[in-house]
């Protein structure tokens, strides 16, 4: 049956295609079989067809126009996923029934293209920033094992039809209030592919091929982008009878890491440090996805301020990298012990004398052996 593209994706006609895609990344998440569980696979399935038909706009434009060519079984066998593509097909579908067949006389090739298929997978951020190599199931068509997809139990070819002698059309006299008219029709016998298998396969119904459970292998390439979908040429559905296999579409999706947030080509985090690291500078170590890595933290630094760590980010280019950006925040103690507040009490003396309680003064203080390093020490719990 026909469905309603835009009422599965929930989207008025007129969406824009950002609106399609926000729509389908929504569903796609929410219905996604491994997060909503196995008896979503067919409304995944839909979702999925209903967006690579409306977020190509050459496939929405034909789909707006009138029933959709692309809907598995919408058309029967033989239906082109290519669409109309001349006016004889457009009068066969319209004056004529099949539109194939008839309006050319000629068989429908039994050998069909498998289906394009479309799954997702997805990597973490780390996975996006060096790239990996999955492997994912999918249910899908393959090539009917039995029959080693020839449809014939004895995996003989398929014979003349004796009913139509191979050109898969039937004619027929029919009396009308115009007199005589001849009209033709797919023969019944061989359903116009002008061919028979005696024998079909009872594993495949004569199709040549089942539905398997396949794992693909997809490289994901370094500095993938959330959505980015990959194509497998030839990795689809097994086609028919020897027809060609359609493709697979992978989509990627990165999932949110704990630490950092992805903008472009850098990656962003949030640094916590004691505020005599910021009065002071200290050096520490940060855990990227490159390993353990040493930061400086510059003296007198402030809430919010960044410190950039070069090329542990994602690929620019095969060389380049983008940063880690880490953005400072500082703890003020909530709680001090007799001697820390004192020490403090110390400082606020010196620093209110100077500018009213400009921390530029906290820079001139020499550190070391002087009141901020012992103040850090009693912080630190020395
Ligand atoms: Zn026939
Ligand atoms: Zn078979």
């Amino acid at each position: 049956m026909e469905s309603d593209y835009y009422q599965i994706l929930g989207v008025p006609r007129d969406a824009s295609q950002d609106e399609i895609q926000k729509a389908y990344r929504k569903l796609s998440r929410q219905y996604h079989p491994d997060i909503a569980g196995k008896q979503y696979e067919d409304k995944f399935k839909e979702i999925n067809e209903a967006y690579s038909v409306l977020s190509d706009p050459k496939k929405r434009e034909e789909y707006d126009r009138g029933p959709s060519p692309y809907s598995a079984g919408s058309g029967g066998a033989g239906f082109s996923p290519m669409g109309f593509t001349n006016l004889d097909d457009l009068f066969g579908q319209f004056f004529g029934g099949s539109p194939f067949g008839e309006a050319h006389g000629s068989p429908i090739p039994r050998e069909n293209r498998g289906g394009d298929e479309i799954t997702s997978v997805t990597v973490s951020l780390k996975d996006a920033v060096f790239g990996t190599v999955k492997q994912i199931e999918i249910p899908t068509f393959g090539k009917c094992p039995a029959c080693k997809g020839t449809g014939s139990k004895s995996q003989s070819a398929p014979i003349v039809c004796p009913s139509c002698h191979g050109t898969g059309v039937k004619q027929q006299i029919q009396r009308s209030i115009l007199g005589q008219i001849m009209t033709s029709a797919p023969c019944p016998q061989c359903q116009g592919h002008g061919t028979i298998i005696p024998d079909p396969c009872p594993q495949c119904q004569g199709t040549g091929r089942v539905r398997v459970k396949r794992t693909v292998e997809v490289k994901i390439p370094a500095g993938i982008e959330d959505g980015t979908r990959i194509k497998l040429v030839g990795q689809g559905e097994a086609g028919q009878l020897g027809g060609p296999a359609g493709d697979l579409y992978i989509e990627v999706h990165v999932s949110q890491d704990r630490e950092f947030t992805r903008k472009g080509q850098d990656l962003h985090c949030w640094l916590s440090i004691p505020m005599t690291w910021a009065a002071l500078g200290a050096k520490t170590t940060i855990s990227t996805f490159d390993g353990k890595k040493e930061l400086e933290i510059p003296a007198g630094i402030q809430y919010g301020q960044t410190v950039e760590m070069p090329g542990l980010g994602l690929p620019k280019s095969e060389k380049d990298r983008g940063d880690i950006v880490v953005h400072v925040q500082i703890q003020i103690p909530t709680s001090l012990t007799s001697q820390q507040k004192e020490l403090l009490e110390q400082f606020a003396s010196s620093h209110d004398s100077e500018a009213g309680g400009n921390m530029q003064a906290a820079q001139e203080i020499k550190p070391k052996k002087g009141i901020f390093a012992r103040m850090k020490d009693a912080l630190k719990g020395e």
